[in-house]
């Protein structure tokens, strides 16, 4: 397809196959038997509820789990209230709007000053990084996952709507060294509270200009290849987006609109070539998830897009981790070397090096200089990279 290449996407025509989001790991956690388990109830159950004892362990002792679970409050709040509907908003149904479209449009100057002016309205609504695509039905789910069910149900996303705006907002890095513990699952939760907040008032400013939107974080279609076709960033090994301002330290939303705006080119800045050195991430990796060679069209299991050669994670391999520790994981956000604060000068050397054919020395000297180490909870809680400045 048109502009495949440009994204770095290899898809096989004859063999791809859409996703449907019943395949997604979290929804087959509930109706799969080879996933789901009294464990994984259990899992969830403690992102909502005090555990019954807690571990006197660095990252999973009851304050790291308070801190976790409160910033959860604020997506779990608008995943929770239409529970009764069958709607999990954000997570498995785009969020219902509430203030319709104004029935006069406005007039628009140019679709070019039109995507100047929404990615700047982006950003103060919270958005780090923002960039436009055209819809593309290949990352729409084939059926979305209904709770209540435990089955498929249809996606409900209007005809007409010929744009996404995909939006990153950065994790926080200090939470994110302290993976693996419940207190890094913080920096999740802020994330999907940071997106929620952006997507909603942002899809609200669009229908104040009279055009539709439908906003969506992990509902109704794949992000990661939106995000690439819209400029965010580049498909790492362990199956992340990296970003060049941030890495793999985002989460994504999106916002499917008829609003006229211009569409930003893929963009790429030396990953492919990095992650085909450097498997960190591989040997990283606790439940060994994450593949080691070259990208394939290899599936684990049903969790996995068919027809794209990639590097696919074994995704009941990672869950099966989490179960086990209880919480989310991202060690393989923590020690991928994009994972920097490039607000510093010497962070910003090492990416470019990383970039260029001088990326074995990159790795070398990343791996010296012990990026991507863990830091303690304790750590943290003493005040992070701010109490060491
Ligand atoms: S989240 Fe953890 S378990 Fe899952 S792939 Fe990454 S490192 Fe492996
Ligand atoms: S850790 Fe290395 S191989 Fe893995 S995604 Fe990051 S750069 Fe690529």
């Amino acid at each position: 397809m048109d502009g495949d290449d440009e994204a770095g996407f290899e898809v096989d025509p004859d063999s791809f196959e859409r996703f449907s989001q019943k395949d997604d790991i979290y929804s087959r956690s509930f109706w799969d038997p080879t996933v789901h388990s009294a464990k994984s109830d259990t899992f969830y159950e403690t992102y909502r509820k005090p555990l019954k004892h807690y571990r006197d362990v660095d990252g999973f002792t009851q304050n790291d789990y308070s801190v976790r679970n409160a910033s959860w409050y604020v997506s779990d709040i608008f995943a929770e209230r239409f529970e009764g509907d069958d709607r999990r908003e954000g997570f498995l149904d785009a969020f219902t709007v509430f203030r319709a479209e104004a029935s006069e449009k406005r007039a628009i100057p140019s679709s070019a000053e039109m995507t100047v002016e929404i990615k700047r309205v982006a950003k103060a609504f919270g958005a780090d990084l923002v960039g436009v695509t055209g819809f593309d039905e290949r990352w729409v789910y084939t059926h979305k996952y209904s709770a209540k069910t435990k089955s498929a149900k249809p996606v409900d996303l209007p005809e007409g709507l010929n744009n996404v705006i995909v939006i990153a907002t950065s994790m926080d890095h200090d939470l994110i060294q302290t993976v693996p513990s419940a207190l890094s699952g913080t920096a999740t939760g802020l994330g999907y509270a940071r997106d929620t907040v952006t997507v909603l008032s942002l899809g609200q400013y669009i229908r104040n200009l009279g055009y539709r939107a439908v906003e969506s974080l992990n509902d109704t279609a794949l992000a990661v290849p939106y995000a690439i076709q819209a400029g965010l960033g580049e498909y790492g090994r362990h199956g992340i987006l990296i970003t060049k301002e941030f890495g793999p330290r985002i989460r994504l939303g999106k916002i499917f609109t008829d609003l006229p705006l211009d569409h930003d080119a893929p963009r790429t800045f030396g990953v492919k070539k990095f992650c085909d050195q450097c498997q960190r991430c591989s040997n990283a990796c606790p439940a060994k998830a994450i593949p080691f060679g070259e990208p394939s069209t290899r599936v684990h299991n049903r969790s996995n897009l068919v027809g794209v050669r990639k590097w696919s994670v074994d995704a009941e391999k990672c869950f099966g981790f989490w179960v086990g520790q209880n919480s989310d994981c991202s060690i393989c956000i923590r020690v991928c070397p994009y994972n920097k604060d490039f607000s510093k000068w010497w962070n910003r050397v090492g990416r470019w090096l990383a970039g260029t054919w001088l990326r074995t020395l990159m790795l070398k000297l990343d791996v010296s200089a012990g990026f991507g180490t863990r830091k303690s909870a304790r750590w943290w809680w003493a005040g992070g990279s701010g109490s060491a400045d």
